[in-house]
C-alpha cells in the first residue's frame, strides 16, 4: 500500500517538543564533513539537523577544512576527525544518537568513513558522496547497512548503487520508480528515499510512502543546489529526537517541502533551515 505522506496528528505531535525538553532529551546529531572547499554541503546539513530540532550538533571535520567551518559556525559545535579510527573513538559516547554522512565528506574519505559509521549502529542517513563512494562495489556498501539506515539518494546516485533498477527511470512512470525504490529497499534492508519533485520512500518489509511536490503540493524552486544536503540533515535532526527512520524521512520529506512552500521563489538551499521556525510556528 503506497501511503500519501500529509501532515497527520501524529506528525504533527512528534514535530513538537515538550514543554519539559532539556538539550540532551533531543539527541545530539554527528555529521561528517571532508576536505577543504566542498564544506558548505555538510554546514548545510548540520544547520538542518539543529532547525528541526536536534538538541546538539557537532560537525567533524578534517585538520585541513577546521579553519574554513570555525568560521563560519556558532551553535554548531566543531570537532577535528582525521580518520575512521577516530570516528569509531567518538561513536563510545552514547549520547551521538544519529549520524550523517555524504554532503560534503568527499569520496575518498567516504569510502573510509561509512563501514566505521555503520559499524556504531546508530540511525544514520546516507547521501550524496556517502552512496557515490560505492558505485564501484555497491554490495561493500550493502553487507554494511543496518535496518536504521536511511539512504536518500536522487536519480544519479540510484543508478550507481543500483543500475539494473534504475534503467529507464528516468522517463518510467510513477509506478516503475515505486516498484524501485521498493527493490532497492529489499536488497539493502535499509530505508530508501528516492529523491525528485515526487520522492519515494520505501522501507524494507513493504511499507512505502509517496511525496508529491507536483499539483497542489509544487516547489519546483526546491531542484536547487545544496536543497538535498538539507533534507538528509533534516532526517538525521529527527531521527535524534526518536523518530523511527521510516517516519523520519517521511516527516524530512515534508517539511522539506513545506519550507520550500512557506519562502516561496528565489528560494536558496541557506533559506530552507531558516523558514522551518515559520512552519513550526503554523503547526501550532
Ligand atoms: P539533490 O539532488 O541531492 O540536491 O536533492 C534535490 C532535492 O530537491 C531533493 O530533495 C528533491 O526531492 C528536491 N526536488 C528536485 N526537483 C524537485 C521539483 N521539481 N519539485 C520539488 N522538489 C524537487
Ligand atoms: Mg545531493
Amino acid at each position: 500500500m503506497i501511503r500519501p505522506i500529509e501532515l497527520t496528528e501524529p506528525l504533527r505531535a512528534a514535530l513538537m517538543k515538550p514543554e519539559a525538553a532539556h538539550k540532551y532529551s533531543h539527541g545530539h546529531v554527528l555529521v561528517l564533513a571532508g576536505g577543504a572547499g566542498n564544506g558548505g554541503a555538510a554546514r548545510l546539513a548540520a544547520r538542518a539537523a539543529l532547525r528541526v530540532g536536534a538538541g546538539l550538533v557537532t560537525l567533524a571535520a578534517p585538520q585541513v577544512a577546521f579553519a574554513e567551518h570555525a568560521a563560519q559556525l556558532t551553535a554548531i559545535m566543531l570537532r577535528t576527525l582525521p580518520d575512521a579510527y577516530s570516528l569509531r573513538g567518538m561513536l563510545a559516547d552514547r549520547r551521538l544518537s544519529a549520524l550523517c554522512l555524504g554532503p560534503g565528506l568527499g569520496l575518498a574519505r567516504a569510502q573510509e568513513m561509512v563501514p566505521a559509521a555503520l559499524w556504531g549502529r546508530r540511525p544514520t542517513v546516507l547521501d550524496a558522496d556517502a552512496l557515490s563512494s560505492f558505485a564501484e562495489d555497491p554490495q561493500l556498501l550493502f553487507n554494511a547497512l543496518h535496518a536504521e539506515t536511511v539512504l536518500t539518494p536522487h536519480l544519479g546516485e540510484f543508478a550507481r548503487l543500483f543500475p539494473d533498477l534504475a534503467e529507464g527511470l528516468a522517463e518510467a512512470p510513477l509506478e516503475r520508480r515505486i516498484a524501485a525504490t521498493e527493490a532497492a529497499a529489499a536488497r539493502t534492508g535499509a530505508v530508501v528515499l528516492l529523491k525528485g519533485a515526487q520522492t519515494v520512500i520505501a522501507k524494507p518489509g513493504g511499507e512505502t510512502a509517496l511525496h508529491d511536490a507536483t499539483g497542489p503540493r509544487a516547489a519546483p524552486w526546491l531542484a536547487t543546489a545544496g536543497a538535498g544536503d538539507v533534507l538528509a540533515g533534516l532526517i538525521a535532526g529527527l531521527m535524534a529526537r526518536g523518530m523511527a527512520p521510516f517516519d523520519a524521512a517521511g516527516a524530512g520529506a515534508w517539511l522539506h517541502v513545506e519550507a520550500a512552500r512557506s519562502f516561496g521563489p528565489g528560494l536558496i538551499a541557506e533559506d530552507l533551515p531558516e523558514e522551518l521556525p515559520k512552519v513550526f510556528r503554523a503547526l501550532k
